[in-house]
């Protein structure tokens, strides 16, 4: 029989109580009482250790939870985690915010989610079990009528979901954590208005000497909320040491990096006979979890930066490699068949790995918005007919778009400030339907439509709304679903119905740009629990929402004519094609 190599499992410094070093001189005057005292009170990690804090039955430990010792012990302040489903993040900020209130915070903590039902949930179950199985902590707790709010020390700890204005008003705190941080996200600038905006609830801490932050959650989408924080973040990547050959490997990384292709560090071994996590250089198996060497490295080291962790589930003691494998046979490489439903990538990068997703139909890929470019320049002015729409923000986002041509074609793309200025445009580009953000300056939008009656309408989403634009003149308003009509505008870029001027003019890098930071996004709906697909904003996105409005006055214009007759049209559309090539 082949003798089985006997694994040494690394002892965690933290497992066997060590006192923290970092306390400085004083540590050395004080008895042995004192020492204990100081260090269950400045350290997390210890106190949980020493305590010991109870879960799930057990005593407390970093046991299987390694990449747990370092992201314990670190007190910046502002944490960012962006994490795979189930790793021990929630648990790690509910102890330092108990751990904080007691010892450290004259306010208190607040601990917002994305709903007002994940809050009951989350009371309910896993805070109120964790009060079950550690006595010690009830006593901490002073009575108080309402579940969502409870007495510790000094301060409170505030349960609340994100989206309740109200409670947000009056709650001075030293810790803010945002759980599940993508589903926090407005969607839109716009939509800012209508949560509890992150800026809102972050003057919360402007009476606090602390300021402390957490941000967790699985990741969404490329450069959005938790995703974006972590870009800015020193982002830490955690590396195993390979016992063969003292490699460092970052499982993460190479995952990602391997995308769509047969994994390196995650394979079925043929000599050992099963699936293993392999070092990424000489591709032998790494130690099992437990056992694994690991160490945080950042990819930053700027002084300023905050402070970021990924991990994935390739690190959990709770998932098998041959389950992860199989999940990834079945949702990326689809060699294998689901047992329910359809492959989805979306769920298998977010939930498993942590890292953000975006399949190529819910975002314009750059190259996708280029290839509609011609060789064109702007235009100051056209003979019609045109469309024209306006994105309203600090400043006044005007793109135009001819229809006299085979192909609508982009003749001008700009940055207006009056309002004033927008009549020039409707006449010099015969302009005859306009389309206008309703919002922020409805009085403005107005106005301007009140000039150009029967061509300038005030769009407003309406989200029940399904097929069909309506115009109502009377009015001059537009009415339609976002969703739909951003489908549809986004459709003209990846079907080539739209022609661009050249690309390298600024106004057209910009139109790429912002055409390229929105991304289709499902959400859930808070009440309902139904789930609709949305446009999210993942950076400056003006022109991408002057473009739909634009789009939605071509509809009008090429449905219901221009006043323009047919052969007219054809006779232009030669001699321009001719002047510009
Ligand atoms: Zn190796």
């Amino acid at each position: 029989m082949p003798r089985k190599k006997k694994i040494q499992r690394i002892k965690r410094t933290k497992d066997i109580y060590e006192k923290p070093k970092k306390l400085g001189r004083p540590f050395l005057y004080m008895s042995d009482e004192q020492q204990e005292a100081i260090s269950m009170q400045k350290c997390l990690s210890y106190w949980c250790l020493a305590t010991p804090v109870i879960l799930d039955g057990k005593a407390f430990s970093f046991n299987d939870h390694e990449y747990l010792v370092d992201i314990y012990d670190s007190d910046k302040n502002i944490e960012i985690y962006q994490k795979a489903a189930q790793m021990g993040f929630s648990t790690r900020v509910i102890l330092e915010s108990l751990h904080k209130c007691k010892y450290l915070y004259p306010n208190g903590v607040l601990y917002l989610f994305p709903s007002k039902t994940d809050v009951t949930d989350f009371s309910k179950s896993k805070f109120a079990r964790l009060m079950q199985e550690n006595p010690i902590l009830q006593l901490w707790i002073k009575d108080t009528d309402s579940a969502n709010i409870k007495g510790i020390g000094d301060g409170f700890f505030y349960f609340r979901g994100m989206r309740s204005r109200s409670g947000m008003k009056t709650i001075p705190v030293d810790l803010i954590i945002f759980d599940e941080y993508d589903e926090h996200m407005p969607t839109s600038g716009k939509e800012t208005k209508l949560y509890a905006s992150s800026e809102l609830v972050l003057e919360r801490l402007s009476h606090s000497r602390f300021k402390h932050q957490r941000y967790l959650s699985t990741p969404t989408l490329p450069d959005f909320g938790i995703n974006l924080l972590y870009q800015a973040s020193d982002q830490k990547h955690y590396f195993i040491k390979c016992q063969h050959c003292n490699t460092l490997t970052c499982l993460e990384e190479e995952f990602v990096a391997a995308e769509g292709q047969e994994q390196k560090v995650l394979y079925y071994s043929k000599v050992i006979g099963k699936v293993i996590v392999a070092c990424k250089k000489c591709g032998k198996e790494l130690p099992p979890i437990g056992h694994r060497e690991g160490n945080w490295i950042p990819k930053r080291t700027d002084k300023n930066l905050t402070s970021g962790w990924w991990i994935s589930q390739l690190h959990s003691a709770y998932i098998s490699s041959v389950n992860l494998l199989e999940q990834y046979e079945i949702h990326i490489l689809r060699t294998r068949k689901p047992t329910t439903g359809k492959p989805n990538p979306q769920e298998f990068w977010n939930s498993k790995i942590g890292h953000p997703w975006v399949s190529a139909s819910a975002r314009l890929a750059v190259e996708q918005i280029r290839a509609c470019c011609s060789d064109h320049q702007l235009q100051n002015y056209d003979s019609g007919p045109c469309a024209m729409g306006v994105d309203q923000g600090n400043d006044l986002h005007v793109v135009i778009i001819s229809l006299r041509f085979q192909k609508p074609t982009m003749l001008y793309i700009g940055i207006l400030k009056d309002w004033e200025e927008l009549d020039y445009y409707m006449k010099a580009f015969s302009v005859n339907c306009c389309v206008v953000d309703a919002l922020p300056e409805t009085r403005n939008a107005k106005g301007f439509a009140s000039r150009f009656p029967g061509k300038v309408f005030i769009n407003y989403y309406i989200d029940s709304k399904k097929g069909d634009y309506s115009w109502n003149e009377s009015e001059s308003i537009v009415q339609e679903n976002r969703t739909e009509s951003l489908d549809e505008s986004h459709m003209w870029i990846t079907d080539k119905e739209i022609i661009l001027p050249a690309s390298g003019i600024f106004e057209v890098e910009e139109f790429i740009k912002h055409c390229h930071n929105v991304a289709k996004k499902l959400i859930e709906d808070e009440t309902s629990g139904s789930k609709r697909y949305v446009y999210v904003r993942l950076g400056v996105d003006h022109f991408r929402h002057s473009f739909n409005y634009a789009c939605i006055a071509a509809t009008r214009v090429l449905r219901f004519g221009s006043g323009v007759s047919e052969v007219q049209i054809n006779s232009t559309m030669r001699s321009a094609e001719s002047d510009w090539g």
